[in-house]
């Protein structure tokens, strides 16, 4: 297939742009556009074979959910049912922004785009470029990560072409993600409101509206055994893993410091590639040929956003073995740390 690749900048976005991207979903197409978390690849939310399309591009396992993208609030009600009041209010508060609310769903929404569930994710963004194409469309966008399964999400065009290209009709290029974290996803469905997947919208930003809101316990999960008792299927699969292997070191910094160049310097006696994951501030304590800094724990949204290309650059350079620094400390840690986590399919040292 031709995929065509367009740039367009958000602060004069071509309208021509934006109504042919959103024709090509309109007429059953696949297009990769930006938001503000990731790119996504959408097509039209309501057509269980455009469902099926997607899953094939990304080579994802059809038992995995797709979000569905709106541009007005009023989509609510045509997508979902039973809402309670909550789901008002932290749209109000967080829409249109990176968070996925999940509803019962109404019979208008495929199973195919559920995974069979009979409840459904729905995000508004906030992107404009986002936005416009969705209301262009004229439906509602399914869109899950614009990257193969399996890879690093990505935030840049160029992340989608990697993956994407020759399979999809059109990628829109409107620049680096600004988040580059997937959106929270809180589950609004059950009793208790449950976040699935954390983002840039944290649990304390949660609790400023919701007085009880808990975290899913593969949300938390250290291990491979705890994230496969997940609540939704998409949860259970291997994500965003590089090719070379990531080990995690947890402890105090001099102790993860001195584990980490032991590990680097009996790797490169053996000529393997080993690249240290680690903070701005912690840099200098490493003897590694590749350091890769994430970016200052004072900047944690930098960090965010530099996560998923900084994986994507280990397969770049040929990077065999991974040792990456936890990171704890910021606000933003229980997001960054759950896509670690999953990238180095759950393997952890952590020194005493
Ligand atoms: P992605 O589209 O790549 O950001 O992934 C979408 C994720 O949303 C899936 O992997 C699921 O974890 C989650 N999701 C989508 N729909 C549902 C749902 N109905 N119930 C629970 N989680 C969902
Ligand atoms: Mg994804």
């Amino acid at each position: 297939m031709e995929t065509k690749v367009v740039v367009i900048d958000h602060k004069s976005m071509d309208e021509e742009i934006l109504q042919e991207a959103g024709n090509i979903i309109k007429n059953g197409g696949l297009v990769a556009f930006p938001t503000e978390t990731v790119y996504g690849l959408g097509g039209d939310g309501l057509k269980e074979d455009v469902a099926e399309k997607i899953y094939r591009a990304k080579g994802r396992p059809s038992d995995n959910p797709l979000i569905l993208h709106i541009a007005e609030l009023s989509a609510l009600e045509v997508l979902a049912v039973d809402i309670p009041e909550l789901a008002y209010r932290l749209a109000e508060k967080f829409w249109p922004g990176p968070l996925t609310m999940i509803l019962k769903k109404s019979s208008i929404v495929p199973y195919a785009v559920t995974g069979g569930l009979d409840t459904v994710a729905i995000r508004m963004p906030s992107d404009e470029i986002a936005r416009e194409i969705i209301k262009e469309s004229g439906t509602y966008i399914a869109a899950p990560s614009a990257n193969s399964s399996s890879r690093p999400s990505p935030t840049k065009a160029e992340h989608v072409i990697e993956d994407l290209f020759g399979k999809i009709d059109m990628i829109v290029d409107g620049g680096d993600s600004d988040i580059g974290l997937e959106s929270s996803i809180i589950d609004l469905s059950g009793e208790v409101p449950m976040i699935l997947r954390p983002g840039f919208i944290t649990k304390e930003d949660f609790e400023e509206i919701v007085a009880k809101v808990e975290y899913d316990k593969a949300v938390l999960a250290k291990k491979m055994q705890e994230s496969i008792v997940a609540k939704a299927p998409g949860m259970k699969y291997r994500h965003y893993a590089p090719k070379g292997q990531i080990t995690i070191v947890e402890g105090k910094e001099a102790k993860v410091a001195n584990t980490i160049n032991a590990f680097v310097k009996e790797a490169e006696q053996k000529g393997v590639r080993v690249a240290v994951l680690c903070a701005e501030e912690t840099k200098e304590n490493y003897q590694c040929k590749h350091i890769y800094s994430l970016g200052s724990l004072k900047q944690e949204k930098e960090m965010g956003a530099h996560l998923f290309a900084t994986l994507r650059s280990f397969d770049k350079d040929g990077m065999e073995v991974i040792y990456s620094e936890s990171f704890e400390q910021t606000k933003l840690a229980k997001a960054i740390m759950n896509r670690l986590r999953k990238a180095a399919g759950y393997q952890t040292i952590t020194c005493e």
